[in-house]
């Protein structure tokens, strides 16, 4: 369920289809001591081989509606439940003439999920376009506004917290020229397409980019683009060194954390640098 295509089993996995089922779950998982864990698409995350033993909640398309209301002065405020794919809040904006959401379509996660990583592309992030969270807090919903998030650099308060269930995202975008903004939702698939290993199995850029550098470029100057510690699969993206890939889904876990491990010391010997990983580690990795 993951994009990595590895790693282990959840003891128990549900998709809710409302906020009252998500509360459900959580005070099973309280009454039975087990650890919860929030799901989107599985597109930033790897999980051990060992698997998850708790309850992964994850949030699907069963909680993902999404609806526009046009507030008569050029802009269109769009509702999205957070299990909606980013990518059809980006191509609902793109269809309906409305900028701003162009760099949604290219990525695999979910509105929860870009919520939570402050997920961005080309400059934009979804800080930019956010106009209020609603959210699940100790049993209570709760709706804050975008200034309140705590957005960063792949990061929010609910990344922060860490116990904060992300329900819902509201946008607001503006009316433009439906033909620029196609052609600009084209332009940003064809540079994807060129420039990183969509059609092989990855969490996209494995790690965080360092202050004033980019991580893929200290990768290549290390000398690591293409790079396996053996056959196992993992490997440094020979098209984008940004990418921790799993050829053919064949590598364990095991093999991508310790690549991942690799590329982070071999780049701290060479530079001085400390890459960190911006996917987030799931269970328990030796
Ligand atoms: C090919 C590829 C390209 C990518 N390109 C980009 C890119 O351009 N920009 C970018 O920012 N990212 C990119 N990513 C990474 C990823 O798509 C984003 O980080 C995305 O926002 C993760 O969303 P998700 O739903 O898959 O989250 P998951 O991987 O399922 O979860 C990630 C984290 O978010 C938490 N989470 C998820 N949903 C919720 C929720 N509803 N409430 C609370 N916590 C939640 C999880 O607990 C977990 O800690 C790419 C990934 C791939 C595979």
């Amino acid at each position: 369920m993951t994009t990595f295509r590895c790693g282990g089993e959840a003891r128990y996995l549900a998709e809710p289809s409302s906020f009252t089922e998500v509360k459900q779950l959580l005070d099973y998982a309280g009454e039975n001591n087990l650890p919860v864990f929030v799901m989107g698409m599985g597109s930033n995350i790897l999980v051990s081989d060992s698997g998850f033993d708790g309850l992964v909640i994850k949030l699907g398309k069963k909680l993902g509606e999404i609806a526009l209301m046009d507030n008569g002065d050029g802009t269109v405020d769009i509702d999205c439940g957070a299990g909606a794919p980013l990518a059809m809040l980006g191509n609902i904006a793109v269809k309906e003439g409305l900028e701003g959401a162009e760099f949604c379509c290219g990525i695999p996660g979910s509105v929860g999920g870009g919520v939570f990583m402050n997920a961005g592309a080309y400059g934009r992030e979804i800080k930019d376009i956010a106009l209020s969270v609603t959210y699940l807090e100790a049993g209570e919903v709760k709706t804050i506004d975008k200034d309140s998030c705590g957005f960063g650099y792949r990061t929010s308060i609910f990344e922060e917290r860490g116990d904060l269930i992300v329900l819902g995202l509201k946008v607001r975008l503006t009316k433009g020229d439906p033909e620029r903004i196609r052609a600009y939702a084209e332009e940003l698939r064809v540079k994807r397409a060129t420039s990183q290993p969509i059609d092989v199995p990855s969490a996209g850029s494995t790690f965080k980019r360092p202050e004033g550098y980019f991580a893929g470029k200290l990768i290549q100057d290390a000398d690591l683009k293409g790079f396996a510690l053996d056959d196992s699969g993992a490997q440094v993206s020979p098209k984008h060194s940004g990418f921790i890939v799993n050829n053919e889904g064949r590598a364990s876990a095991q093999d991508v954390y310790r690549l991942i491990n690799y590329v982070s010391d071999t780049v701290f010997e060479k530079t001085g640098v400390r890459l960190e990983p911006e996917v987030r580690l799931i269970g328990r990795f030796e």
